[in-house]
Order: structure tokens, then sequence, then C-alpha cells
């Protein structure tokens, strides 16, 4: 017979910790607390509690605060996972204090911190300058797209929702008529279809109130866009793993360690959002001790989504040394000729571009590779890149046409338009696609990405920051921006001295 100790759970054990030793010194949670009782301002709080004449005593913000980035910073992003690490986790009871704040002290604690955020965000940020942790010479923006704490299916124009809603009345007052018929069914039946009508009626009223206390939302062109009716600012947007409804989360980056200079969450595309982000930016550093004229002379690299008129007029504006390349730069680089070696099958021929089309100024018409005429469809139209007028060619010329593969955007297209550029060279966007390609530009751009790519790695993958948790811009933001806060704590912990 094999032998085996003994298993008497009726027994009692004591374990003595002392929390103070659970927080070593050169660990991410001893600079966690380090930070927050010496070098944040933690009054920027007070306002929230007024319990000094009565009610009860309050878990101090210091440790909601230090748990929750300590948190963060192991990937723990839901409350009541937080509430649990608090009861199980040694670290996180030293971190508390021995308390253990419930779920709904620390999600409410979150999302109520926009008045404080930013304060604490510099208090960090100040730290690290004070330990030369900031180059202060080359900086990097980019961003993720993340999923809102939503569902897609809530999505649509006010006439998507309404047929949606109508819908789902229809479902509703068929599961009371079953229910009404059922009641002979056994009693587990009975309580089924009583939890899918109260979810279909949930579901039917937050539609009514939604479509009765909002206004349908307008794109730039004056067309009604798509509403969400849980979270109404976070947006559909495009990504490489499909569309996501959520917010476009952006980090402008300083080049020596990797620190976070700015963050914020945007519901808007990346070439909006570089004029916001460089301001806050400047603002963050205003708070520290640096001039308004910070970022004059500074290099600055964005990807090609950041490409538009308003961002490089900005960057002049603002005498930023700005590389942030066109979306055609890699077909221009030499370096990247044989890029599509690998892919299968026979390469296709290059589309027709302008410069395949001749121009006729006696009739002010452009003549197709076939000779055929593409007269003037519209005049001064806008995008982000220029200032353009739009030909078109005839759509029975273009049916018939051999070369319609070559020329046509896609198979089902009836004809061809053709883009012609107003804006006169040399103007910003030319000037930038010399600089970026030249080999000077080449050089410097191609530190953006060892720059600012592995600090969303880090905070998306190594912190599992794959989608908020929370709903509204504001509160998305404090979000992201506690993430970001960590993310420099984490380098005070490996280049600081704190320790
Ligand atoms: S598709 Fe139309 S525009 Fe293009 S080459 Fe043929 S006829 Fe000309």
């Amino acid at each position: 017979m094999p032998k085996f100790k003994p298993c008497n759970y009726a027994q009692m054990t004591m374990l003595p910790i002392s929390l103070e030793n659970q927080i070593l010194p050169g660990s991410l949670e001893h600079t966690i607390h380090e930070v927050v009782e010496k070098h944040m301002d933690l009054s920027v709080f007070d306002q929230r509690y007024n319990n000094d004449e009565t009610g009860a005593t309050a878990i101090h913000p210091k440790i909601l605060l230090k748990v929750i980035l300590l948190a963060y910073a192991r990937g723990l992003l839901s409350s009541r996972q937080i509430e649990r690490a608090c009861v199980e986790n040694v670290t996180f009871i030293a971190l508390a204090c021995g308390y253990s704040p419930d779920h709904s002290t620390i999600a409410n604690f979150v999302s109520t911190m926009q008045a404080e955020i930013e304060s604490l965000f510099c208090d960090v940020l100040l730290v690290c300058e004070e330990m030369n942790l900031l180059g202060g010479s080359h900086f990097s923006l980019d961003g993720v797209k993340l999923s809102a704490n939503v569902s897609k299916e809530w999505s649509g124009t006010f006439d998507e929702l309404k047929r949606k809603r109508d819908k789902l009345q229809e479902k509703l007052q068929q599961a009371m008529a079953e229910h009404r018929q059922a009641d002979a069914q056994p009693e587990v039946e009975l309580e089924r279809q009583q939890q899918r009508e109260r979810r279909l009626q949930r579901a039917v009223e937050r539609l009514e109130q939604f479509l009765q206390s909002e206004q349908p939302k307008t794109g730039s062109d004056g067309k009604e866009i798509q509403s969400n009716a849980v979270d109404n600012e976070s947006v559909k947007m495009p990504t490489a793993h499909g569309v996501v409804q959520g917010y476009n989360a952006q980090a402008l980056v300083d080049s020596k360690h990797q620190i976070i200079l700015a963050a914020e969450a945007f519901a808007t595309q990346d070439h909006d959002n570089l004029e916001p982000m460089l301001t806050g930016a400047k603002k963050n550093l205003k708070a520290i001790g640096k001039d308004e004229t910070f970022f004059q002379g500074k290099t600055l690299t964005a990807d090609s989504n950041y490409h538009s008129v308003e961002s490089l007029t900005f960057c002049q504006t603002e005498g930023v040394d700005a590389y942030i390349p066109d979306i055609q730069f890699r077909k221009r680089d030499e370096r990247f000729a044989d890029r599509d070696r690998f892919k299968g099958g026979q390469q296709k021929e290059a589309p027709f571009s302008l410069t395949d089309f001749t121009f006729d100024p006696d009739r002010q018409r452009y003549l197709c590779p076939q000779g055929r005429e593409l007269t003037l469809h519209a005049r001064s139209q806008r995008n982000r890149y220029r200032i353009y007028d739009v030909y078109h060619a005839r759509p029975q010329d273009c049916a018939a046409c051999p070369l319609r593969e070559r020329c046509l955007s896609k198979p089902s297209a009836s004809r061809r338009y053709l883009s012609v550029p107003t804006t006169q060279p040399p103007n910003l966007l030319d000037e930038m696609k010399a600089k970026i390609d030249s080999p000077q530009g080449k050089k410097i751009y191609a530190r953006r990405l060892a720059m600012v790519e592995p600090v969303f790695a880090n905070i998306c993958v190594h912190k599992h920051m794959n989608r908020f948790t929370l709903r509204s811009k504001a509160k998305v933001d404090v979000q992201w921006r506690l993430y970001a806060l960590v993310h420099n704590i984490g380098k005070i912990c490996v280049f600081g001295t704190l320790n």
C-alpha cells in the first residue's frame, strides 16, 4: 500500500505576512508604490470625498490607484478580477494595505477619474524628466483601434435602428403569446421563456429610449452615419482584422526610452489626431516646466495614416521637422522593388494612372490609353491630400474596352473616373514626398518602427489591453491614459533610479 502524508482540513494554520516585505525594491509594484506615495499629488482626489463630518471612512485613493495600476500592468482589466486579486494575491493584498475594495468601488474610481488623470499623468512625466529619461529630440506618433464595450449589433442609421426595434417588438409579442399558451409547460421551460421576454423587453426599451433622446449623426459630407444605441460616441473603424466598433487610442512617444508624452482616445481617424495629440503633449510638457516652443525644430515621425494637408500644415506652423509619408512611398522605394516576389501567380500590370492619360487643351478633355475621351465631371473636390477635378469616360466606351481590367478600380465599375489635382506644385505634400524619398528621410523614418510600435505591443499584448471595458469617450480615455501611465512607471522601474 502506498503511504501519503495526512490531509486534515479541520486544522488551524497561521500565515504571518509582513505587507512591507511583499513589495520588493526593484519590482514594478515597488516602483508604483514609491511613485504614488512620493511623487503624485493625491490632493486632487480630495474634492471627491465629503465624509469629514459624517459618513463612513473611505479607502484611500492612493490604495485604489496602486492596485489598479498594478492590475493593468498584469493584464487584469476587469474590476471583478482586480477585486479577486486583492483577496487572493499577496502582492495585491500588500499594495492594498490589507483592504479588499469591491468591484463597484474600483469601477467607479476608474470611470470618474476624468478630472484627475491629467494631473497624475504629468506627475509621472515629471519623474521621468527628473531622471533624465526624456530625449527631447525625436518623437513618434501612432494609434491602435480598440473595441469599445459595445456590440456592432447596436449600430445603424436611425431608420435601421427603428426597423430593429420593430422586429424586436414583434419577437416580444410573439414570445408573450407563446407564454400565455404555455402555462401547462414545465417550470424550467416557463422560466426560460420569461428570461427571453425580459431580454427582448430590455432591448426594445433601450432602442426606444435612444431613438427618442438622440439625434442622427452626420458625416463630413452631411449624410447620416451610423449611430450606436449603447455607446453613441464610439464609431465603426476598419482595422487589419476587420471592422471594430470602438475608439482610436493614440500615443506620442519620446525616442530615448519610449516614454509616452501624451495619450488620448479619439473617435476619429489617425489623420485628424496629429494636431490634438501635439497640442496635448505641449500641455503636458508645459505642466512639467518646458516652454511652448518645445517641439520647434524637433523630429516627428508618423505613418502614412497621418499624411494629410492639415497635419503637414500644422507641423509647418509649429516648426516641427515632420516625416509623414504618403501611402505610395514604398512603391517609390527601390529597396522594396521586389516586395511582391513571394506573391503567388502571375504579377498584374500596374493600373493606369494620371500619366497614362493625355490632356487635350483645345477640347479640355483627357484621352485614355484606348483613345477615348474623358469629360469633366466635377470641379474642386477635396480629400485629405489635395483639391482635384474629376473627369470621367462614357460607360459605353468602357463596357467593351479590352483594357478594362487594368483601368477600372473594380470589375463591376461601369466607367473610369480620373482625379486631376489642381493644387500646383511645389506644395507641402510634394515637399514631404521629396523629404521622405531622400536617403536622410528614409533613415529617420525607419526609426519610427522600433520607437513606437513596441509601446503598443507592450500595452496591447503584454498588458492585455485589447478592448476597452468602459463606455463613452471620457471613460475610455481615462482607461487608456492609465495604461500610458503604468507604461511610463514601468520605464522608471527599468531605467530610473528610484530603487
Ligand atoms: S476602360 Fe474606359 S477609360 Fe479605361 S482605357 Fe478603356 S475606354 Fe479608356
